[in-house]
């Protein structure tokens, strides 16, 4: 039996409550790759690796080989280039614009004008490597069993568990949990941390809350409270605090609601041989756990460890169908063979077909009027196909 090795994927965004913040920051900033190269031991060790939670980007470097990011880097590869980003991020979006038509034409062309964010990346990119960003994601996508996500999987057979919960429940849920870290003392953590490290930057007015800790969910909702006069009667101070609380609870609950989306659209949207299985499990209810979600998971896992395929689907998006590049689809009407899901469903909608669906059926109402069968025969003879 394979041992299991459980760890964390979570880089920055929560705190667990009675670590201590400033572990977290070291954690925060130790390289993604020493922490990748940590799985892929553990992957050789015949370890079944498990990991839980997580922010998006760090997932999605765990699980796909990706050479250079689209402009979304990791959090701790931002960390390394951030700052001569920000250098030229303060150059604003037109101008750099022009820099990048002249170095990436084709990367210039489908960034806009004013998101100097993704600009700059690009070109960063281009003076650290020497290479167009445009190039190197081309590149990128044409690796064998790339995909639409970017490089190929790092991992064989990696599977994906959604804890899916109904709002409601997920909202009580995390209201209890910034609770019960308030309870474990997350405001003496933040006013310790703000007058260690914050306090001095907001003198000088640098204070970011968009880097680095300082993005961490608590930071920017506390600043009223954490900033405030001493010279405020403790009534205003209290309600600074409730303010603070009410704005976390909010942030959380969003969080929350873009985790989800991130789910939606980067794993089921998106269907792709470089795309792992999602399968859903329903967490509203946790008193049954082990009927409704552990033994489940268990069944899954097996299966997928014996190469075989567990008796659960995994999930799509609603109404979306597994696209398949390379179905086959024939066209009676057309007498055309088209060649993919997408391409068929254009198809279905365009002149030519319908022109041919048109004919087709007037030509049937005709048969069905007359014993005239020679006219529809001709008909049909003279359907060409349609390129
Ligand atoms: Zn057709």
């Amino acid at each position: 039996m394979r041992r299991i090795l459980i760890a964390e994927g979570d880089a920055v965004r929560r705190w667990g409550g009675s670590q201590c913040l400033e572990e977290r920051c070291r954690r925060h900033l130790r390289h993604s790759r020493t922490r990748n190269k940590e799985w892929q031991d553990m992957h050789h060790r015949q370890k079944l690796p498990i990991i839980v939670g997580g922010t998006n980007y760090y997932i999605e470097s765990i699980l796909w080989n990706v050479l250079i990011n689209s402009g979304q880097g990791s959090e701790s590869e931002k960390g390394v280039a951030s700052e001569s980003k920000t250098e030229l991020e303060k150059l604003g979006g037109p101008e750099l614009h022009r820099w990048l038509k002249e170095v990436d034409p084709d990367m210039a062309a489908i960034l806009h004008p004013h998101d100097a964010r993704k600009i700059a990346r690009s070109l960063q990119v281009f003076m650290d490597t020497g290479v167009p960003h445009s190039c190197l994601l081309e590149e990128q996508r044409g690796q064998d069993g790339g995909g639409c996500l970017g490089g190929p999987l790092r991992f064989q057979n990696p599977c994906i568990f959604w804890l899916h919960c109904k709002t409601n429940a997920l909202d009580e849920r995390l209201d209890k949990r910034v609770d019960q870290m308030l309870s474990l003392g997350l405001i003496d953590e933040l006013k310790d941390f703000h007058q260690r490290f914050n306090e001095k930057k907001i003198k000088e007015n640098s204070q970011d809350y968009q880097h680095g800790i300082f993005q961490s969910i608590g930071f920017k909702e506390f600043h009223e409270y954490l900033t405030a006069s001493e010279n405020i009667s403790q009534e205003e101070r209290d309600k600074l605090k409730i303010k603070g609380i009410e704005s976390l609870k909010q942030v959380t609950r969003r969080y929350a609601r873009k985790q989800n989306k991130w789910v939606r659209n980067r794993f089921l949207k998106r269907p792709a041989s470089n795309v792992p299985p999602v399968y859903c499990l329903d967490v509203t209810d946790v008193t049954n756990w082990e009927t409704t979600v552990l033994t489940p998971a268990l069944e899954i896992l097996d299966c997928i460890q014996k190469g075989e395929q567990p008796s659960v689907q995994p999930i799509r998006a609603d109404g979306l169908d597994p696209r398949n590049k390379r179905s086959h689809h024939m066209c009676d009407h057309c007498d055309k063979v088209i060649i993919g899901d997408l391409e068929w469903t254009a198809h279905q909608k365009s002149k030519n077909h319908l022109y041919q669906v048109r004919k087709r059926r007037k030509a049937e109402q005709a048969s069905d009027q007359g014993p005239n069968t020679t006219e529809h025969k001709n008909v049909s003879d003279r359907q060409v196909p349609v390129l």
